[in-house]
């Protein structure tokens, strides 16, 4: 611990984002960066507690308290007050994969449990994680190590999103030939086709890929296991399988006009979105454009959040955000203490931008849409909801319709984003696996194993949709067991 009175002498500080009027004009990243010596401040408030709760990734009531890739906060602070960016560096590597990631999208659960946040404003651990490895490519210290020795064993990973990519580079690192398969046209999973550019920028997934590509990972796209690549001939050719697939199976909104045009899932849009910005920027007009309509955005997390925000750069006319929960209170409630994950009211990115152009937060919480009604050419033309109050039946909390509370919205594009319901099927039935009864591939998290011998399974396509940062968990960890049922002991952490 460099400074032991830091705590008490410096205010948290975070970098400002760019302007939300100025950075809706682009597909520019929206964070800004600090200067080194502002970064050495924050650095020197870490208390390096007895206990640290910030990298112990603990569930507590189903929600992550802690880092949950148990990086080694308290030691890279340290080293960060003290100047030491390269050893900062290495700390970081030890526990996460791609720290570019999460510490430009992870909602940071290491915040909510750091010990000074108990009756101060916790340490600014993301900001410091980003900047660690953000200077680490920029002095050139990040760079390909392939392994020294190759077993001779051949590994399948199928999915290339954060759990296959670290699932990959893991078991490369462990000296197996890995080929990781993808049926999109660019690998990343939802760190290339779900998460926008300005939340994280694609030169720095494809940065991160080319990287992997040099240390010996093979990467297979525009194949779709289980599709036009059979299952069986996986199966054959290599020594173990790594799903990494994902749950990429839409919630769908079954109210009466939901087949008329101009209702997308929120993915088709982020989608096309970002490969028209890349294929062309946006020149090939393959995309869903939001521009000059009335859009309705129905779900409130990140997915609607980067639904909000990519509506705002195409210059929609008006944006409306439907959320069936209550709005969070300000601040913890009595039953959500530290160290638990706050469960408290943020304006997102895609929020602050809407507010900033149209005066006031787009979400409108305990909605329930009951209805779309369509034009004389069958496109959508309104939204019919109606508030819900939340009550209690047999212990559960159950949303019931408020008589006389409809409200008619103006609609020309509707975004579902109300989650994921698992993975899709075809691969697991294909291959035998088990499914739990969430349809996720049944394997037990720490084992990854699934119910076919040498089949393993990490990231949402097994504990269903989640963060990026479980992900990263999973995938290492899920490497970690495939190595050892291949090699009969591990060196993986
Ligand atoms: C729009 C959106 C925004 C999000 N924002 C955040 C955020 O800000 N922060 C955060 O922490 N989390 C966020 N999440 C959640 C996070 O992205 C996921 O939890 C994470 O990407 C899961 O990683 P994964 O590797 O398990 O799966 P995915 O990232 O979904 O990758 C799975 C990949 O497998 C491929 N695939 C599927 N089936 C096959 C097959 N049969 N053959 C070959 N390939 C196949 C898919 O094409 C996909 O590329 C967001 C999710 C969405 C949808
Ligand atoms: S990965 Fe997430 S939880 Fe872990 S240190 Fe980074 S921001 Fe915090």
């Amino acid at each position: 611990m460099g400074k032991p009175t830091g705590f008490m002498e410096y205010a948290r500080e975070l970098p400002l984002d760019r302007s939300p009027k100025e950075r809706v004009r682009d597909w520019k990243e929206f964070h800004e960066h600090f200067a080194e010596e502002k970064l050495r401040t924050q650095g020197s408030r870490c208390m390096d507690c007895g206990i640290p709760f910030c990298h112990t990734g603990t569930l507590i009531s189903g929600m992550a308290s802690g880092c949950p890739v148990n990086n080694l906060i308290p030691e890279w602070n340290d080293l960060i007050y003290r100047g030491l960016w390269r050893e900062a560096l290495e700390r970081l590597h030890k526990t996460n994969n791609f720290p570019e990631f999460t510490g430009r999208v992870c909602p940071a659960p290491c915040e909510g449990s750091c010990v000074l946040g108990m009756n101060a404003d916790p340490v600014t651990i993301k900001t410091i994680e980003a900047a660690i490895i953000d200077n680490g490519f920029a002095q050139g210290w990040v760079e390909a190590e392939p392994p020294a020795k190759r077993t001779g064993k051949k590994v399948a990973v199928v999915g290339s999103g954060p759990s296959g990519l670290a699932a990959a580079a893991q078991l490369n690192r462990a000296g197996h030939l890995v080929t990781v398969y993808e049926r999109a046209d660019r690998i990343g999973g939802l760190l290339m086709y779900g998460i926008p550019n300005m939340k994280l920028d694609k030169t720095l997934v494809q940065r991160r890929v080319d990287l992997m590509a040099a240390e010996g990972v093979k990467f297979v796209t525009n194949t779709a296991v289980g599709d036009n690549l059979p299952a069986a001939k996986l199966k054959k050719e290599f020594d173990a399988i790594v799903l990494c697939m994902g749950a990429t199976k839409p919630r769908d909104l079954p109210v009466p006009g939901r087949e008329l045009k101009g209702i997308h899932f929120a993915m088709e849009f982020l989608h096309a979105n970002t490969k028209s910005l890349l294929d062309s920027k946006h020149k090939d007009g393959k995309y869903i454009s939001a521009k000059d309509k009335n859009v309705i955005v129905i779900g409130g997390g990140d997915t609607g959040t980067d639904c909000v925000g990519t509506a705002m750069r195409h210059g929609c006319k008006s944006l409306v955000q439907l959320e069936i929960l209550p709005r969070p209170p300000d601040a913890r409630q009595p039953d959500n203490p530290w160290p638990e994950w706050p469960k408290v009211y943020k304006l997102d990115y895609g929020q602050e931008e809407a507010a900033a152009r149209f005066g006031a937060d787009p979400r409108m919480y305990v909605m329930s849409p009951q209805k779309f009604v369509g034009d004389a050419d069958g496109h959508v033309k309104e939204l019919h909801a109606v508030s819900v109050e939340w009550t209690r039946n047999n212990g559960a909390f159950v949303p019931k319709n408020v008589e006389g509370t409809e409200k008619v919205f103006p609609a020309d594009l509707v975004l579902l984003a109300m989650g994921f319901l698992g993975p899709e099927q075809k691969i697991l039935e294909d291959l035998g696996v088990e499914r739990d009864p969430r349809s996720n591939a049944k394997a037990e998290h720490g084992k990854f194993a699934t119910s076919v011998p040498g089949v393993f399974a990490a990231g949402d396509c097994r504990r269903g949709q989640s963060l990026v940062v479980w992900a990263i968990n999973e995938g290492r960890g899920a490497a970690r067991e495939c190595d050892r049922f291949l090699m009969g002991e591990t060196g993986l952490p």
